[in-house]
């Protein structure tokens, strides 16, 4: 499982900040998770922080889809 942030990402960095293992950036656009980077807060949290603080709900396990900017969730 992994994370992407969509289109709703008001720019607050509040996600990178909480990050324990620096895994997310701004991009060209929006805030980026680095799949590679990202440890799903495993030992270090219960809960994903990026999710937890995000205020408008912006970032996502990636089992949705984006498309047109939008989320997608093809698994329900
Ligand atoms: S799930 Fe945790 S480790 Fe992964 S990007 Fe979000 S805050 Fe960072
Ligand atoms: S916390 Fe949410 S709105 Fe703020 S930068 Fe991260 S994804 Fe964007």
């Amino acid at each position: 499982m992994s994370y992407q942030i969509d289109s709703n990402c008001i720019i607050c960095g509040l996600c990178a900040q909480h990050c324990p293992v620096g895994a997310i950036h701004l991009g060209v656009d929006i805030y980026e998770i680095d799949n590679k980077k990202c440890v799903e807060c495993k030992g270090h949290y219960d809960e994903s922080q990026c999710m937890l603080v995000c205020p408008v709900q912006a970032v996502f396990k990636n089992n949705s889809f984006i498309k047109n900017g939008k989320r997608k969730n093809n698994s329900k």
